[in-house]
């Protein structure tokens, strides 16, 4: 005999909300639909493809990665297992970078190791006049950053390189952004959880977890106008050693923001005019 939605739910060995989210994924639904019709029979091919989704997630396969997308910044970013799941985290950065260039015109800005493209595509749509140009040394990352940028309606330049050593522009930039990877290659937490499933070269440097951070502040002065700025993401016990990199290579305001956790999550600067 058939079951209804509303004896799945109560069934499922997963935590309602996402026993909820991938059967909205099946059905095409909203939630508001999946309330109201809970009590409705479902047929077995429904029920094939939402136990195909449940088998994946009891496996451990992050959500993001199952229903294809994330929202981030206000918007709804497709994400798929070549690119880092957006965090929240992360939206300090794009508040950080948009302070730099609040009044600015036209702004040129790069943002270097884009992934899925969220740090990038959220500050051209917040700043339409803005030039903005995103590289990853990930084809395939590149490929969902374009995705993202098309879907959402943002004009963007994309280069395929590693940090500085891709095709940029001419000329120097107002403001560099990025969210490199910055966990220690020996951190545990690498072996749990999501991060067992997201691609490791956009977690790890492979080294202390500094290594792409000080690629990224050396090599900024050599593409920031004077006075241009400099914002960067880091981990939970990076911020003392990042802002000493801002200051040895000509930095000197370097300052950290906290994320919504409390946690110094970004550092800044202005390039010493
Ligand atoms: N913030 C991520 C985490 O700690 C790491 C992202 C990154 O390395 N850029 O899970």
């Amino acid at each position: 005999m058939a079951h209804t939605l509303r004896e799945h739910l109560a069934d499922s060995p997963l935590p309602r909300l996402e026993a909820q989210l991938l059967w909205r994924q099946v059905l095409g639904v909203s939630r508001a639909w999946l309330i109201a019709h809970d009590t409705d029979p479902l047929d077995a091919a429904q029920e094939a493809a939402y136990r195909a989704l449940e088998t994946r997630r009891l496996a451990g396969e992050p959500m993001a990665y199952i229903l294809g997308r994330r929202e981030f910044w206000g918007r709804d970013f497709r994400v798929t297992p070549d690119v880092l799941i957006p965090r929240p985290d992360t939206e300090a950065l794009v508040e950080c970078g948009l302070q730099a260039i609040a009044g600015l015109p036209s702004p040129r800005v790069l943002d270097l190791g884009t992934g899925s493209g969220i740090v990038a595509v959220s500050i051209a749509l917040d700043r339409p006049d803005a030039r903005v140009r995103a590289t990853d040394c990930s084809p395939a990352a590149l490929a969902v950053a374009e995705m993202n940028a098309r879907a959402l309606g943002a004009t963007l330049l994309f280069s395929l390189g590693n940090w500085y050593d891709t095709q940029l522009d001419s000329g120097r930039y107002d403001l560099i952004v990025s969210n490199p990877p910055y966990i220690d290659s020996q951190d545990l937490h690498l072996a749990q959880g999501d991060l067992r499933f997201e691609p490791r070269g956009a977690l790890t440097d492979g080294a202390d977890g500094l290594d792409a951070l000080r690629c990224i502040v050396r090599g900024a002065a050599d593409h920031l106008r004077p006075g241009g700025a400099l914002c960067v993401e880091h981990g939970w016990d990076q911020a003392a050693a990042v802002r000493g990199l801002f200051q040895s290579e000509g930095f000197s305001d370097a300052a950290s923001q906290r994320d919504l956790a409390g946690i110094e999550r970004v550092t800044w600067g202005r390039l010493a005019a």
